[in-house]
């Protein structure tokens, strides 16, 4: 035999024994590089004790349970999506410094996760080979009723940490977002906003400090990281920038009583009037009243066969529901609210009616630390308002809506608090002069690539239909509604270019200083995703 073809037959051989043992080349590949990486994170921490408890290869039997744990889109938990190499889950802040060192001296992506919530899972998937840094297990909560602070670890999800100060006062919350399984990680790094937002800002209105691990494996906070750096990670999307750990919040007062409701209208019950006028109303009223629109196509209840537009107002209102009453009945009597629609309860059970159960009794708040939720799959996109749309235009957007048939959208006013803050005061930009967000929105349950791509195609469309009614020059996006439509990075030598192209619908005129903060603290960008701040070219 010919030493060449002898090669071959080797070649093939070893092939044969993979394949048929069902590991692929890349699963034998990813062994030595996890033996490698766990020998280079026992020689960075100290103690060294127990770290291969933390890292996962693909070869361990939890592997995939702990990927798909924080996997809220199933879109990314196909057998053909991208896994990592190593999970690796760092229980002390030492195993973060140390992760960040190995996976730069392996050259090897890391990617981070906190509660894995972002819309386009790029915690967690990666088109080249990389890890997960996941930070399920940072999950400290210190709050300091005195102080009116809190620490919290990146890793908390946000029901626990609305738990946790409940726990200590009956008369202080947070503001941020109202899907309690969020992660505090990505929520805060990308400014994260709730139902409180007219009254208090973003939750990064609230962020006081911070501690990072940056791309030399050091730890810093506020004083040390320096005021650019801490200003780029309250909504400028930690991942560019390195491992956010935790932050320390200012708690904000709630009344002991606040009220919710929910009042819905179909276009029969003039939903077009309401919408109207809640343009005018919603991002103008009192600051602690805060109603946000879904606006979806339904079949029609009083026309048989035939589909209609439902206008959902779904509020928080920080007051008793006879004050919420006196002003829904001046400024907004197209609504109908009635005494009725109202119900009075604590803060922390109007979070857990925001989470869905505004239908039925409020279940107990030990909920509220539940890691379980429920994955569909989904796709969203978002936009801003600044000018009402005329009633014209709002029935012909219905008439769209009703013929695609499935996408849903979400308006959520801003105005109040939002409006007195600088848009250059955290890399969030969209202050005054925006009326509401739009948050176009698809779920569906059928695995089925068909009906996707159908999906898919009509937020998209609906999307493009709405380009007269919305920002343009930049059309302006909100971060943590993750959207890769509007533009994605391939890290190579054109990144700036790249990146300027979603950024600059991002972050507005903030997205420069970002760059500069970027090219100083990360130049050779280790800290990079589909969408990261890219450094200035060399
Ligand atoms: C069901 C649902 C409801 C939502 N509701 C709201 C809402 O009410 N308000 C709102 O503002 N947003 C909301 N969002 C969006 C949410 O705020 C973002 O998806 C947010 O980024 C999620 O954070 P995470 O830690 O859970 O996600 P992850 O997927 O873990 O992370 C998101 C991004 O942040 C990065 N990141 C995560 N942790 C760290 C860290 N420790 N250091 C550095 N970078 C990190 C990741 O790499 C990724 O780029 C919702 C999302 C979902 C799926």
């Amino acid at each position: 035999m010919k030493p060449l073809a002898s090669l071959f037959s080797l070649f093939a051989l070893l092939l044969f024994i993979l394949v048929s043992l069902h590991v692929s080349p890349s699963w034998a590949a990813s062994d030595s590089v996890y033996d490698t990486f766990l020998k280079c994170l026992t020689r960075r921490t100290q103690p060294s004790d127990h770290v291969s408890d933390i890292v996962y290869s693909r070869a361990n039997s939890s592997f995939a349970n702990v990927l798909v744990s924080y996997i809220r889109n199933r879109r990314f938990n196909s057998s053909s999506t991208r896994k990592p190499l190593v999970i690796v889950t760092p229980k002390r802040e030492s195993h973060v410094q140390a992760a960040v060192l190995c996976s730069k001296d392996l050259g090897v992506h890391l990617k981070i996760r906190s509660g894995g919530h972002d819309y386009e899972g790029i915690s967690y998937v990666s088109d080249d080979a990389f890890f997960i840094l996941d930070m399920f297990n940072l999950r400290s909560i210190d709050v300091d009723i005195q102080k009116e602070t809190a620490w919290v670890q990146a890793g908390a999800t946000l029901g626990e940490l609305y738990y946790r100060i409940w726990q200590k006062s009956k008369i202080h919350g947070f503001p941020a977002g109202v899907c309690p399984t969020v992660g505090v990680g990505g929520h805060l790094s990308g400014a994260g906003y709730g139902n409180m937002l007219r009254k208090y800002g973003l939750s990064v209105d609230n962020v006081l400090d911070a501690r990072m691990v940056d791309v030399q494996g050091r730890i810093l906070d506020r004083k040390a990281m320096g005021e650019d750096l801490f200003w780029a990670i309250i909504g400028g999307g930690g991942a560019s920038f390195g491992v956010i750990l935790a932050y320390q919040i200012k708690l904000v007062p709630v009344p002991e009583k606040v009220t919710v409701f929910r009042v819905e209208k179909t276009l029969d019950q003039n939903a077009t009037d309401l919408v109207y006028k809640w343009q005018f109303v919603a991002p103008s009223t009192d600051h602690g009243l805060f109603m946000r629109l879904l606006l979806q196509p339904v079949t029609s209840q009083t026309q048989k066969g035939q589909k209609t537009l439902r206008a959902s107002v779904v509020a928080l209102f920080l007051g008793n529901s006879d004050q919420l009453l006196a002003i829904t009945n001046k400024e907004l009597p197209e609504m109908g609210l009635k005494k009725e629609n109202c119900t009075e309860m604590s803060w922390i059970e109007s979070v857990l009616w925001w989470d869905g159960f505004d239908e039925g009794t409020i279940p107990p708040l030990e909920t509220l630390l539940s890691r379980e939720d429920s994955t569909n799959f989904l796709k969203r996109k978002s936009d801003y308002v600044q000018t009402p749309i005329s009633k014209a235009n709002l029935d012909s957007l219905w008439k769209k809506m009703i013929e695609l048939g499935k996408v849903g959208l979400v308006f959520n006013p801003y105005g109040g608090r939002m409006s007195e803050i600088p848009a250059s005061a955290t890399p969030f930009p969209h202050r005054a002069g925006n009326l509401f967000k739009i948050q176009y929105s698809i779920n569906w349950s059928e695995d089925d690539p068909e009906i996707e791509k159908n999906y898919l195609a009509q937020i998209r469309s609906l999307y493009d239909y709405t380009t007269p009614f919305v920002s343009s020059n930049p059309r302006s996006t909100y971060l943590n509604y993750r959207d890769l439509d509007i533009g994605t990075s391939t890290n190579g030598k054109d990144s700036f270019e790249e990146g300027q192209v979603y950024g600059v619908k991002y972050f507005n005129d903030n997205f420069e200083r970002l760059v500069k903060v970027k090219t100083a603290i990360d130049p050779n960008n280790f800290f990079r995703n589909e969408q990261s701040i890219p450094p200035l070219p060399k």
